[in-house]
């Protein structure tokens, strides 16, 4: 009997967000949110599910996301719907089924919310993950790559994320990237034997994606691969040339990284990510680029995208934090009068923005000063039959321990003083 009734516990790779952790959650949030708007992007929220399908087209075939990652399910209609492993395609989908395109407003978008991978659970990996997206589309101009990037930097430092690095690259288009793909295949091929199993089936489907390999002897190896920057077309090369003129006009630090070319099959021109020391070696606590295509592949209008996905996770483990503590009145009282009296009080209070606490726990006084000392309460109000007569009530700093008799017009005196 007692077996049943046990509660299975939460399920690997998640994780519950308590109370105070939360906090530092709310205030992430809160900070990209407001700066996202200053740049005049809006909120989009998308569905968390999505037909399977959406995601192979998008996310690309051969990436591991979509062969080894997602959350894919057969649901009562025998449809196969897939938990959004990641946002692009979502937002994509939805530019499209809304025409979007033909709004005057531009399309810049944010959007915060959970995404899920079956990826391995280990310290900092979830499997139900969050991200911070933004999105801007039908913005050619490699001012927009940068402007994003500025962003982004100024976003970290703003939530106090110091001993970053931006790391840049160019994956070139469709024009110049089968070249390069040539290239780099002949190069892996010649050097198979040396690579892991995973990557000697990359040659074939997707050689770029060598370089996203995270073992030692096939980094080594393709540390001599060709480099995709070489192979720029004269569209790419200038791109990317005036995305790094503005970054230095910005005066915002960066790298160009050879190797950067994201987990993703859809990434054109531009990839950057923002790498923090604090985190491992490969971890980035964020990163995106440019996905021109993608658009026209889902059949909507020959528009390009650019954008970028911070991990939650990852942010917050960099993150300084330091909770500051409620400030709120605690209500102590003694017999029924007394407790419609702090019903009462306590409605009035909090509909002026005062955080109130009453507890209905029938507990005698002493015990409820003792609750109001343990939860750290700002003050106390005591309301006894004496006070409910007289209509003053004993308000206690908790802080300096200093106690005056007030009316309620004193108590909003002294609580809004602070
Ligand atoms: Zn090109
Ligand atoms: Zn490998």
């Amino acid at each position: 009997m007692k077996g049943e009734r046990k509660t299975p516990p939460a399920i690997k790779g998640t994780q519950d967000i308590l109370p105070p952790y939360v906090k530092k959650w709310q205030k992430a949030e809160t900070e990209a949110k407001g700066l996202f708007e200053l740049y005049g992007y809006k909120e989009i929220r998308t569905p968390v599910f999505e037909p399977t399908e959406l995601f192979q087209k998008g996310t690309g075939p051969t990436s591991d996301i979509v062969t080894k990652e997602m959350y894919t399910f057969v649901d009562k209609g025998g449809r196969s719907l897939t938990l959004r492993p990641e946002y692009t395609p979502s937002v994509v989908r939805a530019i499209i089924e809304h025409r979007l395109y033909l709004q005057p407003e531009p399309l810049r978008f944010y959007f915060i919310g959970p995404m899920f991978r079956y990826d391995k659970p280990q310290k900092g990996r979830y499997r139900q993950f969050h991200q911070v997206n933004i999105e801007v589309f039908n913005e050619k101009d490699s001012a927009i790559d940068a402007e994003i990037v500025e962003m982004a930097d100024i976003l970290l430092h703003k939530l106090g994320v110091s001993d970053i690095e931006v790391l840049v690259n160019s994956v070139g288009c469709k024009k110049c990237r089968p070249s390069y793909h040539q290239e780099l295949k002949s190069k892996a091929q010649a050097q198979k034997e040396l690579l892991c199993e995973d990557c000697q089936r990359k040659i074939e489907t997707n050689p770029l994606r060598i370089f996203d390999c995270k073992k030692e002897t096939c980094r080594e190896v393709s540390q001599e691969f060709p480099k995709i920057i070489d192979f720029l077309c004269s569209e790419c090369k200038e791109h990317f040339e005036k995305f790094c003129s503005y970054l230095d006009s910005y005066q915002i630090p960066f790298r160009v990284e050879p190797r950067l070319v994201r987990g993703l099959d859809y990434y054109t021109k531009t990839t950057f990510e923002i790498v923090s020391s604090r985190l491992g070696s490969q971890d980035a606590v964020l990163g995106g680029g440019r996905y021109d295509d993608m658009m026209t592949e889902f059949g909507g209008p020959d528009i390009c995208g650019i954008g970028f996905a911070m991990g939650m996770e990852r942010l917050l483990s960099v993150m300084p934090y330091r909770a500051e503590k409620d400030q709120f009145l605690y209500i102590v009282y003694l017999g029924e009068e007394a407790k419609k009296e702090g019903m009462e009080l306590v409605r009035e209070l909090r509909r002026e923005g005062v955080p109130c606490l009453i507890e209905y726990k029938d507990k005698s006084l002493k015990n409820q000063m003792s609750r109001a000392n343990k939860l750290e309460a700002t003050w106390t109000l005591i309301i006894g039959e004496e006070e409910v007569k007289s209509g003053e009530y004993s308000l206690k700093n908790m802080e300096s321990g200093v106690q005056e008799k007030v009316g309620r017009e004193g108590i909003r005196e002294a609580v809004k003083g602070r």
